[in-house]
Parts: structure tokens; sequence; C-alpha cells
């Protein structure tokens, strides 16, 4: 028996339905529940679906098909006859097909569809009688036809690859196209006469014979293989495998091939056709939202050919507000897609995102799918739905994803003036968040302008690395040319930049300093705002909003998050801003307080100074001298950071870096600390000389500078201590930790304990306080450390995972100079990710669990949490969880993703769970 290869749908049955994505595609297992579910039933006109085996069968095997899919897809072709009444390429009452492409996750506008499959000269007449005598529609489908299939299928298909899209045979036809239009002095393809068009189609057709040395294919089935192909081919297409690799999609998964009855929305001004969503996609109200087109078919609402309309009066805007809804142009048919997307949604308990057509007044569906969302939206959708009782906690908390959070967290463009303003042009989306600043062409002018106070955004063809400069002083970064991957992408996703690529509208005049957009000339220094999360330029300047701390729903969906996360959030922070910041976020401690940051940007040089001169310092009395004029600041900002923090865990961890990295290379300030420390310049240059080391992250730092400089210990900790006491003398609540770094072995921690235990009891004394509540631990990073646990836990009472060292010396690479070899392991496959960013769970990871597991094993309520930059990165926090932590921490704007992040750990878990 031959394999199933076709999927049928239609009549109210289907031999599909929803749970078969991975076969059927996203848009054809919908395309089966809408038909054939029976609280569905949908108007969908039939098709069938070609499945995606036969697509990894298609590459396996030199591109032919398996035996059994041609018997399979002629049975079906029939099946579409019958119950349309019409038959494929027949001259009295022809069928016409549409092929289209849908993987299981849709990939927008990244592979190919072709319309109105099946008209020919032959079958032109039929088709005219069908429609009651519209010759002009006929021959708008046949041009349409011929355009599509040329480009798609022919041009394909004859290996040639013009080299730019100018040169492309679409190109050309759309040129001979309006060029037409001008000569008749018309601006709509609408108000093309039926002798225009046919002429249209004879001049397509000679270009297309002249171009790709080839005549338009006339046979009906010809038409159908060659689309059906042309979907195949297009999953390898440079646009479709650049998106997969962006979003992480497998190759094999395939896509499958819809062949589906055509209707028409462009049969006369009883027709129409559009998309709709069941609520706003754009800020998650619930209401019913979209645009149509009368007299049109397929991407002619996409494309901003013409303005579509909106469908009821909830969507108009500035732009469509004259236009007449369909509410009030067809109430019948209105009321009818109204009703229908309600129990879409309701069935798919999601917003859902429609494609209709009405044909002659009689409406059709031609796809649906989970509607993609910002991130406003997705929260207030995930909200809304909770509290309507449509989807339960947990599903609210899947619902939203933490780049969606994180979009909540840079400025956006105003959803409101988005509503009322149309994109100019529309470009990839390659970093999230809004911008609005003025044009400048070249990376020094950004640079300039913006010391000068300006806000700009740079636009250019492409970046390089060049431009880094320029890009990283613009508020945001535009180009014409270039993909999700371009450089400019890349560079723009690693800051958090907004940005947006490869926006084919542009015209860029690098001479006269303009840009030419869809008709408008913008020059340098005008206004423009940009939204990077969707894609869109806009004229002018828009407001921009800071959705982050004011916003409400975030925070109610936060909670949402907290009430199953186990994780504990904490944050990292160095000043008593930071934590402040960190706090309104929700952070519940401080898992990270470097000592060291205190000395820099602080406006004040004086302790910066102060710790120069105690490192330059010889003996060990300058040393103490300095570290005693130190010790007041150091107090202060541990006073203060622990004040903001309200009695909430806060880790300190001692002074970490190597010394040297504090000396000043210029002589001004060398000089100066000669003269405070009462030595010659040259004395001071051989002081900071033999601070020199030839592997500094490997050298004399950490709890190494605490053995061999007890009194750098001691400062600290009584810093620590008196802070505390004092605070506690005024009725607050302190929770001091006082974390030591770079330990690998146990004797470390002890010599260090002794120091903490004595100047402890000093302080207690000094303040004549029975107690201040601390605890004492270390950072596990260097792998050592985490292989002798056990016996590190006999003295600490905390671990915290330094995962960036733990990285950087469990794999032995240094993290300043990745940059030369990882980009090209994650290339080769060598690396899936860059193990600075997401841990390493099959390395890293497993020196982490060891730690966890010997360092309980002798403690059992030993606290355990994270440090590095992974804390804040979703899919390290949930591995966090799963090895039992207690707590991750984060800069201040990670906070809300890590506590959603840790709140979708739980469930993901307990569904593992009931998997097993
Ligand atoms: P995409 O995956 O890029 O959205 P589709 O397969 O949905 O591509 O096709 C694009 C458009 O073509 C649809 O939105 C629809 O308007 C039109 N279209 C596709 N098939 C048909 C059909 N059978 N009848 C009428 N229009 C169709
Ligand atoms: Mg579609
Ligand atoms: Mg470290």
């Amino acid at each position: 028996m031959v394999k199933k290869y076709v999927y049928f749908f239609g009549g109210g049955k289907a031999d599909g339905n929803e749970s078969m994505k991975n076969l059927l595609g996203g848009k054809g297992a919908n395309l089966a529940e809408m038909a054939g579910h029976k609280d569905l039933q949908l108007p969908v006109p039939p098709g069938f679906t070609i499945t995606t085996e036969v697509c990894n069968y298609y590459y396996k095997n030199n591109k032919t098909y398996p035996e059994g899919l041609k018997e399979q897809v002629e049975k079906s072709m029939k099946k579409i006859e019958n119950l349309m009444e019409k038959k494929f390429g027949d001259v009295n009452n022809p069928l016409l097909v549409s092929v289209r492409s849908g993987a299981r996750r849709s990939m927008p506008g990244m592979m190919e569809t072709v319309l109105n499959i099946g008209l020919n000269e032959k079958t032109i007449p039929g088709l005219i009688k069908q429609s009651g005598g519209n010759e002009r529609f006929v021959y708008d489908a046949y041009r349409r036809l011929i355009m599509m299939y040329s480009d798609v299928v022919m041009e394909k298909a004859a290996g040639i690859e013009p080299q730019n899209e100018e040169m492309g045979i679409r190109r050309q036809l759309e040129k001979i196209m309006s060029e037409m239009k001008k000569e008749k002095d018309v601006s709509s393809d609408t108000e093309l006469t039926v002798d225009d068009l046919k002429k249209l189609c004879a001049l397509f057709k000679e270009r297309v014979k002249n171009v790709l040395k080839k005549e338009f294919p006339e046979d009906p089935y010809e038409q159908l293989w060659g689309g059906i192909g042309a979907v195949f081919a297009s999953w390898n297409g440079k646009r479709a495998v650049a998106y997969r690799r962006i979003e992480n999609i497998p190759d094999d998964w395939g896509t499958a091939v819809n062949v589906q009855a055509m209707v028409f929305g462009n049969m006369g001004d009883d027709s129409a056709t559009g998309v709709a969503f069941t609520r706003n996609p754009g800020n998650g109200e619930n209401k019913f939202y979209g645009e149509y087109l009368v007299n049109a078919q397929g991407e002619d609402v996409v494309a901003g050919i013409r303005t579509p309309a909106p469908i009821n009066e909830y969507s108009k805007s500035e732009h469509n507000k004259n236009l007449i809804s369909l509410e009030k142009y067809m109430p019948d048919v209105y009321k009818e897609l109204f009703n229908i997307q309600r129990k879409l949604e309701k069935h798919y308990r999601d917003m859902q995102d429609i494609e209709f057509t009405i044909e002659k007044r009689r409406l059709f569906i031609l796809q649906c799918r989970v509607g993609k969302r910002n991130g406003p939206a997705a929260i207030r959708m995930a909200l809304d739905m909770y509290k309507e009782k449509l989807i339960s906690k947990e599903e609210a908390i899947m619902r939203v994803t933490p780049s969606q959070i994180d979009e909540l967290l840079h400025p956006i463009v105003d959803p409101k003036e988005e509503q009322t303003n149309k994109p100019i042009a529309k470009g990839l989306p390659a970093g999230p968040g809004g911008a609005t600043g003025m044009i400048v062409f070249t990376a020094e002018d950004a640079v300039n302008w913006t010391k000068e106070g300006k806000k700009v955004i740079l636009v250019r063809e492409e970046t390089n690395p060049e431009d880094v400069e320029g890009m990283r002083a613009a508020q945001a970064i535009l180009t014409a040319r270039g993909g999700m991957t371009s450089h400019a992408a890349l560079v723009a996703r690693g800051w958090g930049k907004c940005c947006i690529v490869g926006c084919g509208a542009l015209h860029i005049d690098y001479s006269s300093k303009t840009l030419t957009v869809n008709g408008v000339t913008l020059k340098e220094g005008d206004w423009i705002t940009l939204n990077g999360t969707k894609g869109n330029v806009y004229l002018g300047q828009l407001k921009m909003m800071d959705a982050s701390e004011s916003n409400k729903l975030l925070f109610n969906f936060l909670k949402l998050c907290d009430s199953i996360r186990k994780l504990k959030i904490r944050t990292n922070a160095d000043t008593p801003e930071d934590a402040r910041k960190a706090r309104a976020f929700g952070a519940e401690g401080i898992g990270l307080f470097r000592t060291e940051h205190m000395f820099y940007g602080k406006g004040s040089e004086e302790p910066l100074f102060i710790l120069r001169k105690m490192i330059a310092s010889k003996t060990e009395d300058e040393r103490k001298k300095a570290l005693n004029e130190l010790f007041p600041y150091v107090k202060s900002d541990i006073k203060g950071t622990l004040e903001a923090m309200a009695g909430l865990p806060v880790t300190i961890r001692l002074l970490d870096p190597p010394l040297h990295e504090f000396v000043p290379r210029n002589e001004e300030q060398q000089k100066e600390l000669a003269q405070s420390l009462n030595i010659s310049l040259e004395e001071f240059k051989k002081r900071a000389d033999s601070l020199h080391e030839s592997n500094p992250m490997m050298g004399h730092r950490g709890v190494r500078l605490g053995i061999t400089y007890p009194e750098v210990t001691e400062m600290q900790v009584r810093a620590i201590f008196e802070a505390s006491a004092e605070l506690i003398k005024s009725g607050k609540k302190v929770e001091p930790e006082i974390m030591i770094p770079v330990v690998s072995t146990v004797q470390e921690l002890k010599d260090q304990l002794i120091i903490v235990r004595k100047v402890y009891s000093e302080v207690i004394k000094k303040y004549n306080l029975k107690k201040i509540p601390y605890l004492y631990g270390t950072m596990i990073e260097i792998p050592r450390a985490a292989l002798v646990a056990d016996k590190i836990a006999t003295v600490a009472e905390f671990f915290s995972f330094g995962t960036n060292d733990l990285t950087q010396m469990g794999f032995g690479f240094s993290r300043d100079d990745i940059g030369n070899f990882v980009p090209e392991y994650i290339k080769k496959g060598i690396l899936d990710e860059d193990p600075f960013q997401t841990i390493d769970q099959e390395g890293i990871g497993e020196l982490i669990e060891i730690g966890i597991q010997r360092g309980r094993k002798v403690r059992k309520d030993l606290k355990v949490g994270i440090c590095g930059e992974h804390g804040g990165d979703p899919r390290s926090i949930e591995f966090c969880h799963k090895v039992g932590m207690n707590y991750v921490s984060c800069s201040p704007y990670r906070v809300p993703i890590a506590r959603l992040a840790a709140a979708q750990s739980v469930i993901k878990e307990n569904k593992d769970r009931k998997k097993k």
C-alpha cells in the first residue's frame, strides 16, 4: 500500500485536524480543523494538503516525488471539482486553484503562493461566463497569474538569479504595468480597462518568453505541478533558510503544500478580501479588528497598493477613517464574519489572525492561525483571557515570552500614535523597541550630532564594522538592504537597540544626503520614528513612552508569575540607585554587590585616588593608612545599599579584580599619587610595574588578595558590620551576606573566616549589640571549587555560582577573546551557542550540579544562587530551577524577565512530569 501523502478538506469534512501541524503544516492543519471540526464547519473553499513528508522526500531524492503522489493529487482534484461543480481546465466551466505553502510554524512572507492556477487562453471564456460576463476581472486574474507564476515558478526553474530585484522578471512586468498606467494617466490598477488588461497580458507573455526563454505554460496540470514544485523549492530559498536560522526552525521540518479552490474577492464591488484579528494585536484590547479591500485579491491588502478600509468603527484610524467599513458596507456579511471570529477564538482559546474573502457577498475563510502580537498586547490578552476563564493561570503565563517582557522594558512608540499614523515603509524587525530621531547618513555624523546633544537615526544602505561607533551613538538604525542576520541586525540585537533592516522601499542617495521612500523625499535632519518590534518606519517625531515602571498590566502579570515560581529573583546592583530600580521591578535581594564598582563613576575621584594609594603602598603601614582613609567611603556605600534593600538579603563580594586594573596609566595622575605617598615618580612606576602579571585573570586577585593582605579583607568586613550595626541601631533590618570570590580550596575560606569573626566580635562590642545577622559564603567559579564543594560547604553557608568565570575556566575560553573564534564555532555547529550567553548545560551545568549536590550533602540548608550574566537568560534560569537553586541574580532590567522565566520553568517541569 502506498502511503497517504494527501489530506483532503471540504464539504464539512476533513482528513486532518489541528493536531497534525507537523505533517500538514500550520496552514493545512488549521484549514482542516476549520473545514471539518463539528463545532466549526466554516465556509472554507475545498482543497487538500500535500504533507511535509513529501517535502523531505523531494529533497532527499533529487527533487522528485514519491510514488503514488500523482494519483492522490489527481484524485483529490476530482473531489474539489465535484464539490465546486467545476472542472480543472474545462473550457466552459473551469476550476481555478491556489497553491499555498505552509510550514509547521508560520514563516511570514518567506515562501511562495501562486493564485489563479488553471487559467489559460482556453479557459478564459469559461471564467468570463462564470463571472457573469466580467471580462475585466478575468484578464486581471490572468495578468496576476502570469506575474506570480513567472516570478515564483519559471524564473527559478530556469535557474536565473537576477543580480538585483530590479532585473527580476517580476519587477520587469510591474514596470510594464506602471508604464501603461502612466500612459493611460490612471493611478490605480482598477482603472485599467479590459482592453488595457488584454494588451498587458500579451505584453507580459512576450516579455516572459524573451527573458526566460520559455513560453508561459498553458496546460493546467503543468501549471499545478509547477506551483507545487515552486513551493517545495521555496523551502530552501535564501530568505526561508535565513529565517529558519534566526528562529531556530530545523531544516528537516519541511513545508506542506496546500492546493485550494479559488474564490474571488476581485469579482466586482460585491466582492472583497481582508485580514482580521479576534483582538487588537497592537494593544491587546478585546475588540474585533481588521482591514479589507473591495474588489481585490489576496496579496493586495498586505501589498499596500491601495489603502485598505477598516472592517468596523473600532478599526478606524487617521489613515482610513473616511473609507466605508465592512460593517456598514455589507452588514450581513460582517455579522457572519463577526460570529465566525468569536467561534474561532473560543475554539482555539487564543487570539486568531483570520484571512477572508468575499465573493459576490459570499464569505469564505482562507486561513486562521494564532495571531502575532507585541509585548503589551500579549500581556493584556493573557490577563484578560485568564479573567474571562478562557485559559488557566498556567496558560496565561505561558502566553507571554521573555522577549515580549523585554519589549516593555525598552521605550516604545506610543501605540495610540501607531493607530493614527501609517508607516511610510516596512522592513525586517531586527531590534526591539521604538526610537525617534533625525536622519543622518554616515556613522561619523551620527557620532558628531549625538555629541551635540541631538537624537539621530542612522540610515544606511547597509552597515559594516566601521560604522559601529555611529551605530552605538544613534538612537536606532535603519538599513535598506540586508536580512535578519545582516551586520546591522546582529549588532543592534546585541545591544538591544531598536533597528530595522532590509527596508527595500528606501532609496538612499548619499551624495545629496537624501532618501526617497514611496514618493516622499527626506533629507538629513528630518525626523523619523521606528518601531523595531514590528519593522515599521514612520514620518516625523511620534510620541514615545516608557512602558515599564508605570505599567500596571505588566505588574499584575508578574504577580501572577510570582504566585507559582519557586526561584527567588535577586539583582546585581552596585549602587543604591540600582538597588532601588531593581526593587521597583520586584527584586527580592541583591545577589551580587561588587565592592570595586563603587570606585568608578562616582563623580568624586576621591575614593578611587585613595584606593590607588592603597594599591601602590609597599609596607603594611602605608597600606593601612590608605585603608583607613578608604573605610568611610566603603561603609557609606554599603550602608546606602543595605538601607535601600530594607532587610532583604544583600550579598557583598569582597574585592575581586587584579590590582593592576586600578593603576593609572596617565603620568599626571601617577605623579600626584607618588606625591601623596611621598615617593618619587620612578619609585611609583617601579611599584606599578611589579603589579604586572602575565595572566591577571588567573593571577593575584579575589581571595588571594585577602590572604596576602589580610588588612584589605579586614577593612571591608568592618565596613559591612559597622554599616549593619548602625542600621540596626536605628531600627532597620539588615541581612548582609559576605561573599569571598575566586575560592578554590576550603583553606582559603577558613583563613578569611578568622578575620571575619574577629572583626564581628569587635563591632558588636563597639555598638553594644547582641548580634548582627549575616551569612558567610563563597562564589563557586573555579572548577576545582565545584568538585570539592563538600569540603567548602563545611565553612560556607551559601554558594553563589559565578558562571562567567566558571564558563571561562571550565572551557578554557578567555571571555575577552572569544570574538575571534566562537562565532566560527557556532557557524560550523561545533557549539550550538555562545556559552557565555546561555549556560552550557552539558559541561558547565554538570559542574554546577556536582557543586550543589556535594555542598548540600554536608549542609542541607545551603543557600544556592547564581550571579553570572546567565542569571538573566531564560533558558539558563530554567536550568537553575531544575537543579534546585534558591535564587538567580541578574541586572535590574532583567528582573521582570527572570520572574516570568522562573514561573514558566515550574509549568514546564510539571508538564514534563505529567508526560512521564
Ligand atoms: P501566506 O502564507 O504568505 O499568508 P497564503 O497562502 O495565505 O500566503 O496566500 C496569500 C493570500 O492569497 C491569502 O491571504 C489569500 O488572500 C490569497 N489566497 C490564497 N488562496 C486563495 C484561494 N483559494 N482563494 C482566494 N484567495 C486565496
Ligand atoms: Mg496567509
Ligand atoms: Mg569572577
